[in-house]
């Protein structure tokens, strides 16, 4: 018997590892594999919503596996067993000792199986003999408890609902735990009847499709029928059928047998909704609406739902945020949030919980990101989160940290800027700015400049901040991680002997100075900034204190760039607007028209879709060196010298592509700075070659 057991066991061990290289869990693990036994699940930390998995010491007078068996194993020391455990041990269905064989099969198993099913797998126990015990016990049995071992429900959105239960006790409101899952959407109720209906052997009715016995209904009032979310049906040999919603609630059952008997009832199961319509049908009322459901049924099916909506609109970044009507559901597409919809707001503590879990570390640690898997692509999502009036507003940052590097021809440069920038990097030595307003594309902008640099001769180190896109074949070093100070991370990323350093970004005295020092010293250093125009770039570094002289020596060039959103192209029609008509003489043509989107299915009505780069690229020549080692030189002056001095502005750029159609001229004169005295359509084309 015991060796036809392991062998089951190794089978059921085999086949989980496979599952797990087959088809890989869409996210990692949530409970960590130290954790070996799923009914010590349970802490005190749970009450306060922020649970961990920890182990626990079984109450007194609780029956503990180890006890139950005088196993020596230590995974299976102090786990307490469970109701249906215990039901199944009552019953005399299985042994103390398979009982605690089972629960070591799955503390290896390292991905979570209901103890139930691995009892029915290894031991060869019947449903019917299973479904027997269970009913026979079933009074005693817990509701969440009964849903956590069959693995309907998880243990941490138990210990939520638990906690939301002690929360409206202590308020004097009293709700069952089945309610409160259903409410919070922590299962669905139709998944819910169903587990009952399997398990013990409910019956499954549907008030709402048969006749109800109005006599019946008078012998209670519908009041407490309400209260207790059960209505009688019918007689039926002897005994009154009665559809509860949580037939294992015992004080509904009591209210119910006060009313026929002790052994006049029949429990059956229905859906709370299905109860409550069929309630107010009999007394003549309109059936209460049902609550406005979000599409899928519980938190983990809506998170992932938006999380692959989101993947797939390209959105780079997911706001939830609690207002009075609801929870907004908003999505950053091309730069620009979008309200997607309104979601219920008794979603919101679920939600945030079940975000929570899922950042936390192998370790148990609170980390903030997660990996959502969506199809082929592998996200990164960080979490950021703030307590407003209506609850926490969330923000969740998507990354492909999956995704490779665009190539330089890829970021949208004019051809004649690009060829510029290639020399620019292929310079030995000095500092190269890469500029940009926050979300401008800068990074991407770095990763393709380092693309390009990559090389069997080259070294790469990048220092960045956390939550970067993997890089191929360089050393990445992540900013501030375990509290490491900048000039230590600096440090380890020159340790790595790199002909190319990358920082991303300079936005401290530190780093600012490291950077230039670097590259004066005679290193390549490619560094990104946050400023709105290449000029700005030069001050914002000049800002932060470092030398002057010592800058303008190190500094080879600054490229300065704004993503804009495209025009669509399925509905890009000629611009009438009083911005276009302002521009419009700048055109060649004397009829030339600018383009605008006036909004499709294909752009969801915006008229934009995707986004396009501008670009400015400041050479540093003897000229600038002199002008700008002067202290009194002011960011107006600098600009008109740059211009001067032949550099192509951003907002020239813009127009160049907004003549060429890819972007609206509305967009170029409310995103970018303005030039001052704009040069031709012409000689900006000439200039660009674009
Ligand atoms: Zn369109």
């Amino acid at each position: 018997m015991r060796a036809h057991a392991a062998r089951r066991a190794r089978r059921v061990l085999a086949r989980a590892a496979a599952r797990r290289g087959r088809s890989p869990c869409r996210r990692r693990a949530l409970i960590p594999s130290s954790c070996v036994c799923g009914f010590a699940r349970t802490g005190g930390a749970a009450a306060q919503g922020v649970s961990r998995p920890q182990r626990r010491v079984p109450a007194d007078g609780e029956l503990c596996v180890a006890t139950a068996t005088n196993a020596t194993n230590t995974a299976a020391e102090h786990a307490p067993v469970g109701g249906i455990s215990r039901a199944l041990l009552d019953a005399g269905v299985v042994t103390p000792e398979q009982l605690a064989y089972a629960e070591r099969v799955r503390a290896k198993l390292g991905v979570e199986r209901p103890l139930f099913d691995l009892l029915r797998e290894i031991f060869s126990i019947g449903d019917a003999r299973l479904r027997d015990a269970l009913e026979r016990q079933r009074d005693r049995l817990k509701l969440g408890e009964l849903l956590v071992e069959l693995g309907y429900l998880r243990q941490e959105f138990l210990e939520l609902a638990l906690s939301i239960q002690r929360d409206e006790k202590s308020k004097g409101e009293r709700r069952r735990i089945g309610e409160i899952l259903i409410d919070h959407h922590l299962i669905d109720e139709t998944k819910l009847a169903e587990a009952l209906a399997i398990h013990l052997g409910f019956p499954l009715e549907a008030p709402g499709l048969v006749p109800l016995d109005a006599a019946l209904v008078a012998e209670l009032s519908a009041d407490a029928c309400e209260r207790h979310g059960f209505v009688p049906l019918r007689r039926h040999e002897g005994r009154v059928v009665v559809a509860f919603s949580d037939p294992m609630d015992p004080d509904a059952v009591a209210a119910a047998r006060a009313a026929f008997g002790a052994d006049g009832v029949a429990p059956a199961i229905a859906e709370r909704a299905a109860i409550r319509a069929a309630l107010a049908r009999l007394a003549g009322r309109q059936a209460p609406a049902a609550p406005v459901a979000a599409s899928p049924s519980t938190v983990v099916d809506l998170l992932d739902e938006i999380l692959d909506e989101a993947i797939g609109a390209a959105a780079c970044a997911i706001h939830l945020e609690p207002r009075a009507d609801g929870i907004a559901l908003r999505l950053r597409e091309d730069g620009v949030l979008s309200t997607r919809r309104v979601l219920p707001l008794s979603l919101a503590p679920a939600l945030v919980h079940h975000l929570r879990v899922l950042c936390r570390g192998e370790d148990g640690s609170d980390v903030t990101h997660f990996v959502h898997r969506s199809g082929a692509q592998t996200c990164e999502v960080r979490m950021a989160s703030c307590a407003i009036a209506h609850g926490e507003r969330i923000v969740l940052r998507l990354l492909d940290v999956g995704a490779t590097p665009a190539s330089l021809d890829a970021i949208g440069a004019s051809p004649l800027l690009l060829g510029r920038l290639r020399a620019e990097l292929s310079r030995p030595s000095g500092l190269l700015l890469l500029a940009s307003p926050p979300g401008g594309g800068r990074s991407a902008t770095l990763h393709a400049c380092l693309a390009a640099l990559a090389g069997a001769n080259t070294a790469l180190a990048i220092v960045e901040s956390p939550g970067a896109r993997r890089f191929e074949g360089a050393a990445q070093f992540v900013r501030g991680r375990d509290r490491e100070r900048f000039a230590d991370t600096w440090l380890r990323a020159l340790a790595q002997d790199p002909d190319v350093i990358a920082l991303d970004e300079i936005d401290s005295p530190e780093s600012a100075q490291a950077a230039v020092a670097a590259a004066a010293a005679g290193r390549r250093v490619v560094a990104t900034c946050a400023a709105e125009d290449a000029v700005g770039a030069y001050l914002r570094i000049a800002g932060f204190g470092v030398d002057r002289p010592l800058l303008a020596s190190a500094l080879g060039g600054v490229l300065a760039q704004q993503l804009l959103r495209r025009v669509c192209d399925t509905c890009a029609q000629p611009d009438v607007s009083r911005t276009a008509r302002r521009f419009e003489q700048m055109l060649l043509e004397p009829d030339g028209r600018f383009l605008a989107g006036h909004g499709c299915a294909e752009c969801r009505t915006t008229g934009f879709r995707g986004r396009a780069g501008v670009f400015e690229l400041l050479g540093i020549g003897d000229d600038e060196r002199r002008r700008w080692i002067a202290e009194h030189a002011s960011g107006d002056s600098l600009r008109a010298a740059s211009v001067a001095a032949g550099v192509v502005t951003l907002f020239e750029d813009g127009v160049a592509r907004a003549a060429r159609g890819h972007v609206s001229i509305a967009e170029v004169a409310r995103r970018l700075p303005p030039a001052a005295d704009g040069r031709s359509l012409a000689e900006i084309l000439g200039r660009t070659g674009r």
